[in-house]
């Protein structure tokens, strides 16, 4: 909830009472040209420190985040809406950790690898690749996990020796701002890390300027931006929605399956572009299953949250989610679907509210089926058995993640090469995302281009190097000119004696 003055600035509203939080100037093209001339003179010298000197600061970094946990978690509720434990275990949890694993593997993913070849010109020289820092970063990021989806994707480049410059979402930018401050204390030098605060226009001026950007945020948005990177051609990095399903299987431990559909369903209020946000489900176990799911979050607290333990779910982040909220759980009764729980914006006074809600009698004529609801709801539906399951998962845009829940393990797997879907869990969700060694993004267009962790989470920010040195060597090389019959014919014997597999 943003008003932009005349002054140019944005005012924040806290999305669970309505109150403000603060303001932060809405940077125009102008102010954030004025941010890339300064990541761009301060980027050299960051990339002079080495793997080892920049490992320093974010070690320190690490650290920080942990010594300043609840500040962080109070700014990250104030402006998120969301529970304490939400913002401490998926925000300031992941932050620290993600500082301290791109330290210790910026050098062994980036570092020189050395290159073997076969091929005749070149054989008995060195051959290397590594990676280099494209230079200056544009990070770009929504609103739903301010540290974590936004400043995040800030870590890796900053550990592989670029500037960035980090435009968080209009509704949330406190969080990056008290990171910024941690990092000029940790000793970051000066530019080489920037907040450019302000709206959409902000955001678009922040691509005209970098070498290449990483967007987080909606498929809508993700396709301007990676339009713009295209026009500049500059490599862009998407990531995008989901519609992530949970297959559960007639044999699935059943009180595990509803414990994760309930919890990945609700947790940060459905806000997580990997929640579960549909559940096919076979047969035998589906009632036992509607019923279990249905007592757990019906049993949810929702409220202001106020510290530790105070309250499960808290509020929507951004106003016009709860609109569309609205209108995936009415659109779906419209069509026959039944509630089971919640359905409704809830009777707190002030603030952006949903309760967490639960929908059977669901199909795939229905929005909350095929759109991106991104809210606290689970529509769950009766499949006959997993073939029908997994063509129902399949049936979408979207492509980040899903889940299966089976006792065979092994079945469950083999199920999961055939989900169209960039990571898959079984008997479990979301957690993979912990995994910072696992690449994580889409595996369809609407769910974006590109990897989050991983190797690809490194070297997207840099431009590939190789090298080839000679050191033993002729003064005349075979093939060089003059060209005549007899060297040729010794050259083309040599490359027939090679291409019949003697170089294997
Ligand atoms: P938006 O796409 O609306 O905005 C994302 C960011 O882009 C914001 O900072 C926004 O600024 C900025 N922006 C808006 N217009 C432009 C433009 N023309 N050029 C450059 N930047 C622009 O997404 P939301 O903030 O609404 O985030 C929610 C979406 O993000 C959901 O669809 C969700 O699935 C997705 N998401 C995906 C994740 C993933 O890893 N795949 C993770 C988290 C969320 P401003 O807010 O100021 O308008």
């Amino acid at each position: 909830m943003t008003t932009t003055t005349e002054t140019a600035t944005i005012t924040v509203h806290a999305p669970a009472t309505g109150e403000v939080v603060g303001t932060v100037p809405d940077l125009d093209a102008a102010a954030v040209h004025a941010l890339a001339e300064r990541a761009r003179a301060a980027q050299p010298g960051w990339q002079a420190l080495g793997f080892a000197g920049r490992a320093v600061i974010l070690r320190k970094m690490q650290r920080w985040i942990m010594d300043h946990a609840d500040e962080l978690v109070a700014t990250i509720c104030a402006e998120t809406g969301k529970t304490h434990e939400d913002a401490l275990i998926a925000e300031v949890n992941y932050g620290a950790a993600a500082f301290g694993f791109w330290a210790r593997q910026a050098p062994r993913y980036l570092g020189d690898s050395r290159v073997r070849t076969t091929q005749l010109l070149v054989r008995g020289k060195r051959l290397r690749s590594r990676y280099r820092p494209v230079g200056v970063v544009g990070v770009i990021g929504p609103w739903n996990y301010p540290l974590t989806n936004s400043f995040g994707d800030a870590i890796p480049a900053l550990a592989a020796g670029n500037a960035v410059i980090l435009k968080p979402s209009e509704v949330t930018p406190f969080t990056s701002l008290l990171l910024a401050r941690g990092l000029a204390e940790c000793g970051l030098p000066d530019g080489v890390f920037a907040v450019a605060t302000g709206t959409g226009a902000t955001g678009a001026a922040v691509v005209d300027e970098v070498d290449m950007v990483m967007f987080t945020g909606s498929t809508t948005t993700g396709r301007r931006v990676a339009a713009a990177a295209a026009a500049r051609l500059i490599p862009a990095s998407l990531e995008l929605g989901g519609k992530d399903p949970m297959i559960v299987l007639a044999d699935a431990d059943v009180e595990r399956a509803a414990n994760h559909a309930a919890y990945y369903a609700t947790f940060n209020c459905g806000q997580t572009c990997i929640a579960v946000e549909r559940c096919y489900v076979e047969a035998p176990i589906y009632d036992e299953f509607v019923a279990r799911v249905s007592a757990k979050v019906a049993a949810l607290r929702q409220g202001v949250p106020n510290g530790p333990g105070s309250v499960d779910v808290g509020s929507l982040t951004f106003a016009p989610q709860v609109e569309v909220v609205e209108r995936h759980v009415a659109d779906a009764v419209a069509r026959g679907a039944r509630l089971l729980v919640g359905g409704e914006r809830g009777d707190q006074k002030a603030g952006l509210w949903f309760q967490p809600t639960v929908l059977v009698d669901v199909d795939h004529s229905m929005e909350i089926m095929r759109e991106e609801t991104f809210g606290p709801t689970l529509p769950i539906m009766r499949v006959a058995d997993a073939d029908e399951a997994i063509r129902l998962a399949n049936d979408s845009a979207y492509g980040l993640s899903a889940s299966i829940f089976t006792r065979d393990v092994a079945r469950g797997e083999a199920l999961g090469r055939r989900l169209e879907a960039g990571a898959v869990t079984i008997n479990d969700a979301v957690v993979n995302y912990t995994a910072l060694e696992l690449p994580m993004g889409g595996a369809k267009p609407g769910s974006g281009i590109g990897r989050r962790h991983g190797k690809e989470g490194i070297t997207k920010y840099c431009r590939q190097q190789s090298m080839l040195s000679s050191r033993l060597h002729l003064r005349h090389d075979l093939h060089m000119h003059p060209y005549t019959a007899r060297r040729t014919g010794q050259l083309f014997a040599l490359l027939k004696l090679l291409n019949r597999g003697l170089t294997r």
